[in-house]
C-alpha cells in the first residue's frame, strides 16, 4: 500500500509558477532581462509555468514601442513563456471587484484627504521626528464620498510581517513602520500593490522573483496577500546591477535595451549566460549550456551584494560562443547582420566555412560580419593603410610569379594554394614575410584574413586571379621603378 500512497502525493506536488511583469515605459533593460532569466530558470528547472505579465496600469507612460521592444526581447533572448502577455489593463474589472470586495469587508477604506492636508500631517510627524506617514484620519469614517476619494487598505496597526527571502534570507518589519497604502486613485485606476497582489493571487504564483528596489513593497503586498485570504508566494530579491562607478546601472553608463545588444552582435545565449553569472556561481564555470542553466542555478545562491556590470568580460564570453558554437547556430544570429549590412552571400562560398574560418577573429556578429564581405562582393580600392604597409617595388612581380603559378592550378584547394606559395618564395629566394602580407591585400583588399590556404581557398580560384590582375595593375602604376 505505501509505496502507492507516496505516489499519491507525488501527484498533488504544486505545480511551480513564476513570473516576469514589466511596466512598459521603457526598453526591456540588462536589470529585467536578468531578473526574468531567473524567474524562467526556476520555473524551467522544476517543470513549472512562466508567465509575462505586461504592467500596463501607467497608461500615461505606457508605449506600443516598449511593449514590443519587450516581446523582441524575450523572443530573441528565447525565453519562452507558457502564459501571457496578460495585459493588466484587460483586467480592470477584476481589480474593481477585488477593491469593492476589500471595502465591504472592511479591509479597505475610502479617503478623501486633500494633498495639502496630508502634507500638513507629514510636516508635523518629520517635526516630532516621527516616520512620515498615513494618520489614519478616514480609516472609520462611513461618510467618505465616492467622487474625488481614493481607496486605502487598512494595513493591520501591530505585530510584525515576515519576508522569508530566498535570496537575502527573513527580514522582519513591524506593521508600524507601514502606511494604509492606496489601492485605488480617485478616478479608480488600481495601483501598482493591488493589481499585482491581485494578478500573482489569481495566476497561482508561487514564487515572486524580482529587483530587490521592490522590497519595500514587499510587506505590505504580504498584508494584503494576507487580507484576500490567498496562499503567499514565496519571494526572492535579487539585487540590483551597478555600473562601474558603484551606481545603480543606467542610460548614464551607456546601458541600454536588451535589444541594442543584438544590434552590437552580441549572441543571446552569451548574454544570458553573463547575467546568469552576474549575481550567481557555480564552482569556476564561465560557460553554461541552456541544459546546464536550468539544471545548475539555485536561487537561494544568488549573490546578497549587488553585481557591477562589466562589458569586457561580456564581450569575452561573446567571444568564448562564436568560437565554440556549431557553425550552424551562428550562422543563424548572422544572418541579421549580413542583413543589416546588406551582404548577399548567395554568391560565394558556404557560410558555414566561412563562419569557421573566421570565428577566431571576431569578438561580436557585427564585426564578422563585416570581416567577411570580401568572398562575397569584389571591392572598389584596397585598403590604403595596407597597400602602403605591404606594397613595394618588387610586388608586381612577386604577384605576376604567384598568378601564373595560380592560373595553372587545376585542383583550387588548400595544399594546392599552399604549394604554389612555398615555390614562389623558394623560386625568388624570399621569405614567406615578401610575398604572404601582399598576396593578402591583393586578395582581400586587406591586411588581415585567417591563414592564405584557407582565404583563398574560400574566395575560389576565378576571383583571386582577377583580383591579383587588378593588383598587379595597381602596384605596378604605383610602385614599380
Ligand atoms: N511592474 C513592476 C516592475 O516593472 C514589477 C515588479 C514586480 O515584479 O512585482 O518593476
Amino acid at each position: 500500500m505505501l509505496p502507492f500512497v507516496s505516489f499519491k502525493i507525488k501527484q498533488i506536488d504544486i505545480m511551480i509558477v513564476t513570473r516576469f511583469p514589466p511596466s512598459p515605459t521603457g526598453d526591456l533593460h540588462i536589470g529585467g532581462a536578468r531578473t526574468a532569466l531567473y524567474s524562467w530558470l526556476y520555473a524551467r528547472q522544476n517543470n513549472g509555468k512562466f508567465i509575462l505579465r505586461i504592467e500596463d496600469t501607467d497608461l500615461e507612460r505606457n508605449s506600443q514601442k516598449s511593449i514590443d521592444a519587450i516581446l523582441d526581447g524575450m523572443n530573441w533572448l528565447g525565453l519562452d513563456y507558457d502564459e501571457g502577455p496578460i495585459f493588466q489593463t484587460d483586467r480592470f474589472d477584476r481589480y474593481k471587484e477585488v477593491i469593492q470586495q476589500l471595502l465591504d469587508e472592511g479591509k479597505a477604506y475610502r479617503c478623501d484627504c486633500s494633498p495639502e492636508e496630508l502634507d500638513a500631517v507629514r510636516e508635523q510627524q518629520r517635526a516630532n521626528k516621527e516616520k512620515p506617514k498615513y494618520n489614519g484620519k478616514c480609516r472609520h469614517r462611513t461618510d467618505v464620498p465616492v467622487e474625488g476619494s481614493v481607496v486605502r487598505f487598512k494595513n493591520p496597526l501591530e505585530g510584525d510581517v515576515v519576508i522569508h527571502d530566498l535570496v537575502k534570507g527573513d527580514i522582519v518589519i513591524n506593521n508600524r513602520e507601514l502606511d494604509d497604502l492606496i489601492l485605488a486613485r480617485p478616478n479608480g485606476v488600481p495601483t501598482y500593490n493591488l493589481t499585482v497582489v491581485v494578478d500573482d493571487m489569481d495566476m497561482g504564483m508561487t514564487h515572486v522573483i524580482r529587483g530587490d528596489d521592490h522590497i519595500n513593497n514587499t510587506p505590505r503586498q504580504i498584508n494584503l496577500f494576507e487580507a484576500l485570504g490567498a496562499k503567499l508566494p514565496a519571494f526572492a530579491h535579487v539585487p540590483m546591477i551597478l555600473g562601474d562607478d558603484g551606481k545603480r546601472l543606467s542610460k548614464r553608463h551607456g546601458a541600454v535595451g536588451v535589444m541594442q545588444y543584438r544590434d552590437d552582435g552580441f549572441i543571446p545565449q552569451a548574454l544570458l549566460n553573463y547575467l546568469l553569472r552576474l549575481g550567481w556561481s557555480h564552482e569556476d564555470q564561465e560557460i553554461f549550456s541552456r541544459e546546464e542553466m536550468i539544471n545548475l542555478f539555485k536561487i537561494e545562491d544568488v549573490n546578497v551584494a549587488p553585481s557591477t556590470f562589466n562589458t569586457k568580460k561580456l564581450i569575452w564570453v561573446n567571444e568564448q560562443y562564436i568560437q565554440t558554437l556549431p557553425a550552424e547556430e551562428i550562422a543563424t544570429h548572422l544572418q541579421w547582420h549580413l542583413d543589416d549590412q546588406n551582404l548577399d552571400t548567395s554568391n560565394g562560398p558556404a557560410i558555414t566555412d566561412v563562419i569557421d574560418a573566421h570565428r577566431e577573429r571576431a569578438k561580436t556578429l557585427k564585426e564578422l560580419a563585416h570581416n567577411i564581405r570580401y568572398y562575397y562582393e569584389d571591392f572598389e580600392e584596397f585598403d590604403a593603410n595596407a597597400t602602403k604597409k605591404h606594397f613595394k617595388t618588387a610586388t608586381p612581380g612577386i604577384l605576376q610569379n604567384l598568378l601564373d603559378k595560380f592560373s595553372a592550378v587545376e585542383n583550387w584547394n588548400t595544399e594546392s594554394i599552399d604549394a604554389v606559395i612555398k615555390n614562389t618564395c623558394e623560386e625568388l629566394e624570399l621569405g614567406m614575410g615578401k610575398v604572404g602580407p601582399a598576396l593578402r591585400v591583393a586578395v582581400t583588399g586587406v591586411a588581415m584574413s585567417p591563414s592564405l590556404d584557407v582565404t583563398l581557398n574560400l574566395i575560389g580560384k576565378e576571383r583571386t586571379l582577377e583580383r591579383m590582375e587588378k593588383a598587379v595593375e595597381f602596384a605596378t602604376a604605383k610602385y614599380a621603378d
